[in-house]
């Protein structure tokens, strides 16, 4: 077998080698059907079967009740920045948001072409270097209110889950889905782009409590309207097959493990192991305020940009790849989701060790 590397890569990001191999293993002949998954019709037996285990097995692993539907979607969770207006602005015609990151920031530029939208708190004059506090009052008309669980660029996450009343709560958990359990009864809608988590990119996941089904507008487009995609099974035109199979298998994979609850643990040390050295390093600084750190993107810095590119490239070297930060705020950045081995942060950390003890600052 080629050799593979620890690849921190924020997203497209590593997913479970059994996974890989067991795709592999199918692709050319998927249960000795002679076809593979991405040659079978959608409508067929085999896909059902493989779509309504998918669905299964994730409101298995995120404990989600029968009041939720699961829609497996097309666009990234980018497009859902414009289905969440399209669908749910309705008699207030404001929605709500907490500006926390960059896709925090874009998820409410998309919601201000579709109708009013009202900012209630951002970090973003502060680099995002944390998740801003809010409050409400209760009297609030807004139809939703959206927050970021998890800021990939930054390194942070909302170390609780906000308690927003009868203001739907709409997440964008792209970057922490399946890391840790959820209160899902505190959220409207859960929606995560898959390529992090779950398997390949351009799908998003959609957990959608059914009461907030029927409102989208007149003019939302068939594939972006959540009520017709329920209906059809997430089928109104042809899902993403491959990645809908992919994700089974990866939800699988994550069952095997303990679920949420047992990689939970493990996401736990492997994020202690950076945070740990990090506090204690000479050299390397984490960027994160402590308070909110993630424990899916470990952002850091060396005293200078020269250093942080002879880290990265001397990293590479040793098989720990795709560690430079995102392109609007540089530095290092670690992607640790699910997928990614303890041993390969165990040998990040040790690299890291190394590479302060022959460059002392
Ligand atoms: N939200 C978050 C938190 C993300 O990390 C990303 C992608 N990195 C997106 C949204 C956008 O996802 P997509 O590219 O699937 O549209």
């Amino acid at each position: 077998m080629e050799q593979r590397v620890f690849n921190f890569s924020p997203g497209p990001s590593t997913l479970p080698l059994s996974v890989l191999e067991k795709a592999q293993k199918e692709l050319l002949s998927y249960q000795h059907s002679g076809i593979s998954v991405v040659e079978m019709s959608h409508r067929g037996k085999a896909f059902l079967e493989i779509y309504n285990e998918a669905v299964f097995l994730l409101k298995e692993l995120m404990d989600i009740p029968d009041t939720y539907e699961v829609l497996f979607l097309h666009g990234g969770a980018s497009l859902q920045f414009s289905a969440i207006p399209l669908n749910l602005l309705g008699e207030n015609g404001t929605g709500a948001y907490i500006d926390s990151g960059n896709f925090a920031y874009q998820a409410l530029q998309e919601g201000k072409k579709f109708g009013k939208t009202v900012c209630l708190a951002s970090s973003r004059d502060e680099q995002y270097t944390f998740v801003p506090s809010f409050s409400l009052s209760g009297k609030e008309a807004y139809d939703y209110l959206h927050i970021t669980t998890n800021n990939t660029i930054y390194g942070t996450r909302f170390p609780d889950i906000p308690d927003t009343g009868t203001i739907p709560l709409i997440a964008d958990a792209s970057s922490n889905i399946l890391s840790e359990p959820l209160p899902i009864e505190k959220f409207g809608i859960i929606y995560a782009g898959a390529q992090k988590n779950i398997g390949p990119s351009g799908m998003c996941v959609s957990i959608i409590r059914k009461d907030l089904l029927g409102k989208a507008r007149e003019d939302c487009p068939a594939v972006m309207n959540w009520t017709v995609q329920a209906k059809a099974q997430s089928m109104y035109n042809t899902p993403s097959t491959f990645s809908i199979y992919m994700a089974k298998l990866g939800f699988e994979w994550l069952k095997s493990l303990g679920g949420v609850q047992g990689i939970e643990k493990i996401n736990i040390q492997k994020a202690k192991l950076l945070y740990d050295f990090l506090d204690e390093s000479t050299l390397f600084k984490g960027t994160a305020d402590p308070t909110y750190r993630s424990r899916m993107n470990v952002t850091f810095t060396t005293p200078n940009s020269e250093i942080d590119e002879q880290f990265i490239k001397g990293a590479a070297a040793k098989g720990l790849v795709n560690l430079k930060g995102h392109r609007v705020v540089g530095g290092m950045r670690a992607s640790i989701y699910n997928a990614m081995p303890i041993e390969g942060v165990v040998a990040l950390v040790d690299f890291m060790k190394s590479f302060e003890a022959s460059n002392p600052s």
